[in-house]
């Protein structure tokens, strides 16, 4: 079986799926035009845990963990069957690599997870296994989870790892998209030129060494799933960057898509 890219997506605000805009259409054009997987398995912002935990539900629930949106967004709902048996096995990856790990058995699909999947995956067709972070864990923690999942690349499961680039709320401008915030721009922009370079060092320091570091993360577990997607990927393998647009200003809706002998190039514009 060919080799499963690894995608970081900018998940957004909820309400992304009710205004459908460029990134929608990003997340739609990267479902249908990457090689198919057999499984999926997410790595979201939305579900921390105090060791890396999988969920074994074989149909996971939609869950609905937000408030003060409007309330289509309460009825959506995301049926995909979950996969106990990737469970196990990312169980196995992670003792294989001396990392604590656990399960349970009903945690359902947060909306880190199911926001982005509705658009790449409408038919709610492929198996789905969520994985939590350990949100006080730090980056390398996190490079070293994707590291031992790796080889899952091979096995036909796409790794989706589901934060924010930057994820300030203090930076937004909520209900309207006006200009990018300067800060938020700066910040991405820095993160875009360090994994082009895959300057590992820099980026596992991003809060001292990057322009607005901490200011775009006050705390850090949306940028967390972006080191389990660095670690899944080979040292050396360089990302392709994709900016579809900035939302309520304040949040970059980047995604990073890394493709090496992946059977399909996955290009910035259709
Ligand atoms: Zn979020």
């Amino acid at each position: 079986m060919s080799r499963q890219p690894v995608l970081f997506v900018s998940h957004g605000a909820p309400d992304v799926l009710l205004n459908p805009g460029a990134s929608v259409r990003l997340w739609e054009r990267l479902g249908a035009e990457l090689p198919r997987p057999r499984a999926i398995l997410v790595i979201s912002a939305h579900w921390a845990a105090r060791v890396p935990t999988v969920s074994t539900a074989a149909s996971p629930e939609t869950i609905h963990d937000f408030g003060g949106f409007p309330p289509a967004l309460y009825q959506m709902s995301y049926p995909a069957p979950g996969a106990p048996e990737l469970a196990r096995r990312v169980r196995d990856l992670l003792a294989e690599a001396g990392l604590p790990n656990g399960d349970v058995p009903e945690r359902g699909l947060d909306h880190g997870a199911w926001i982005p999947l509705t658009a790449m995956y409408p038919a709610a067709d492929l198996p789905v296994v969520q994985l939590a972070l350990q949100p006080f864990a730090g980056p390398d923690w996190h490079r070293r989870l994707g590291a031992a999942l790796r080889p899952l690349r091979d096995e036909g499961v796409l790794i989706l790892a589901s934060g924010a680039v930057t994820h300030n709320f203090n930076w937004l401008t909520w209900g309207a998209n006006g200009a990018p915030e300067p800060q938020a721009v700066e910040f991405a922009g820095w993160l875009g030129d360090a994994l082009a370079r895959d300057d590992r060092p820099a980026l596992l320091d991003y809060r001292r060494v990057a322009p607005h570091g901490a200011g775009a993360h006050p705390t850090e577990e949306h940028l967390l799933p972006l080191f389990a997607a660095l670690g899944a990927a080979e040292p050396g393998e360089k990302p392709l960057r994709l900016e579809p647009e900035y939302t309520y200003s304040g949040l970059a809706m980047d995604a990073y898509l890394w493709q090496n002998d992946s059977p399909t190039s996955f290009t910035a514009e259709p």
